[in-house]
């Protein structure tokens, strides 16, 4: 039970749970707002498809996920079935991912839409738990378009059942608002435990569900009443025993970090929305230097390059391209970037800017290692200034090529043509037809002759 007048620390609620609500029937909404306020669900709309998730207004008539679709199109004539589209659902899940890690790099994703995180680590910054899960939920909802519920807890165990009480529900086919956030005071565990359903537990699905019902075992705390020796003679040694720990509260799952490093990216809510070409290039030029410096941190290049455009009227574009190189560096990161964003029509506002570099190679596996002209103080020696300029063409040229890949894949609309590639981080200025990209091309026009 919450209780206001206390803030736990982070001692007093390690563990944080995130879970994003109807996720993918949510994207379908952000990506379609003429479905707002509709009863909509993703999944199979076949005689034997199942659905995968479901909006909250579709919620309201009973329909679930894990139900038939029949079912569902039964209790709600009206409701919009549609085929999930994964790719769209990877590209929120990585932005969620990055709201999260710029929380605590300590999170285990678990399925596309919720996290695990342990706060420990953030024990000697003075975070507290229920503002950092706050600040969480409001930036998701800021960034994403869409809505969560975090939950706070000693252990997985609580702050999964705690992120599930902050949701919105369903009463009388009336939306009930959640509180958004849902701490379990550890000096209240145990009342709040009890009166949980058994089908509440973490892995107990129907099946399980149906074998303690027989044995009379349809609340948590009825779970108390039976030795963990008959539990396993109907639901096996490991049920039993994660059900007996968790009836007394206890879950001794860590969060589980991996830290292989998938993405890196920077995404930016502007305060006012951007207009026009100029503004979206400068701040993409920011994005390139913080991507950049996040890289080298970090000792990574990257081979993948995306952008994401999200506009005031909350549809959003994302494009990205692979090179066939790594690179580490804000001007080709830029150049990459503005390479992609000349496909993207940005006549309308610009409400999120996101730029991410993905794929990643440890620095000596790069077969190709490139310059693009960034000058530091220690390649000032002569022997390395020769090296680097050799390095800058090769790389120049590279880069260029990668520059022509992606407009042959994605064309362009409404950039022009001015300064894309910096030398020497000095805007170089090109005209149009003439410079060493070449002319503009349509969408899917093979080569393109270069002036020398
Ligand atoms: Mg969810």
């Amino acid at each position: 039970m919450n209780s206001p007048s206390k803030s736990p620390t982070v001692d007093e609620a390690p563990i944080l749970h995130v879970d994003l609500d109807a996720f993918f029937a949510s994207v379908e909404v952000l990506d379609n707002p003429a479905l707002q306020g509709k009863p909509v669900a993703v999944g199979g709309a076949g005689e034997r498809g199942v659905i995968a998730s479901a909006s909250y207004e579709a919620r309201r008539y009973g329909v679930r996920s894990a139900m038939p679709s029949v079912v569902a199109k039964r209790a709600c004539p009206s409701l919009i079935i549609l085929p999930g589209r994964f790719d769209r659902y990877e590209v929120y899940s990585r932005q969620f991912h990055d709201v999260v890690r710029d929380l605590t790099p300590d999170y285990e994703p678990l399925g596309l839409d919720e996290v695990f995180a342990d706060l420990r680590s953030l024990r000697r910054l003075d975070v507290r738990p229920l503002e950092a899960a706050a600040t969480l939920r409001r930036r998701i909802n800021d960034e994403l378009g869409l809505l969560c519920g975090v939950g706070l807890g000693r252990n997985k165990l609580f702050a999964k059942l705690a992120s599930k009480e902050s949701k919105p529900r369903v009463v009388d086919r009336g939306l009930v608002e959640g509180s958004g956030v849902f701490w379990v005071n550890p000096e209240q565990e145990a009342e709040w435990l009890d009166v949980l359903p058994v089908r509440a537990l973490w892995g107990v699905g129907p099946a399980t569900a149906a074998k303690l019902a027989q044995l009379g075992l349809t609340w948590v705390r009825d779970l108390a009443r039976v030795d963990e020796a008959t539990l396993a003679q109907h639901v096996g040694p490991a049920m039993a025993a994660a059900l007996a720990a968790y009836a007394k509260g206890d879950d001794y799952r860590e969060v589980v970090v991996d830290r292989a490093l998938k993405s890196l990216g920077h995404d930016q809510t502007f305060a006012r929305s951007l207009s026009g070409v100029d503004e979206v290039r400068e701040a993409l030029r920011v994005h390139a230097g913080v991507v950049a410096r996040a890289l080298r941190e970090k000792d990574r290049v990257a081979r993948t390059v995306s952008v994401i455009v999200r506009f005031d009227d909350l549809s959003s574009v994302s494009r990205s391209q692979t090179l066939s190189f790594g690179i580490d560096d804000e001007v080709a990161i830029e150049a990459i970037g503005e390479a992609l964003l000349q496909s993207v029509d940005l006549s309308r506002s610009v409400r999120l800017l996101g730029l991410h570099a993905s794929g990643f190679l440890e620095r000596s596996e790069n077969q190709m290692q490139l310059s693009f002209g960034i000058e530091t103080a220690s390649r000032d020696a002569k022997a390395g200034a020769i090296a680097l300029s050799r390095g800058r063409q090769v790389g120049n040229e590279a880069l260029r090529d990668a520059i022509d890949e992606v407009r042959r894949r994605f064309g362009r609309t409404s950039l022009g043509t001015a300064s894309e590639l910096r030398e020497d981080g000095v805007a170089v200025a090109t005209q149009r037809g003439r410079h060493a990209f070449g002319p503009e091309i349509d969408g899917d026009e093979g080569d393109v002759t270069r002036e020398p």
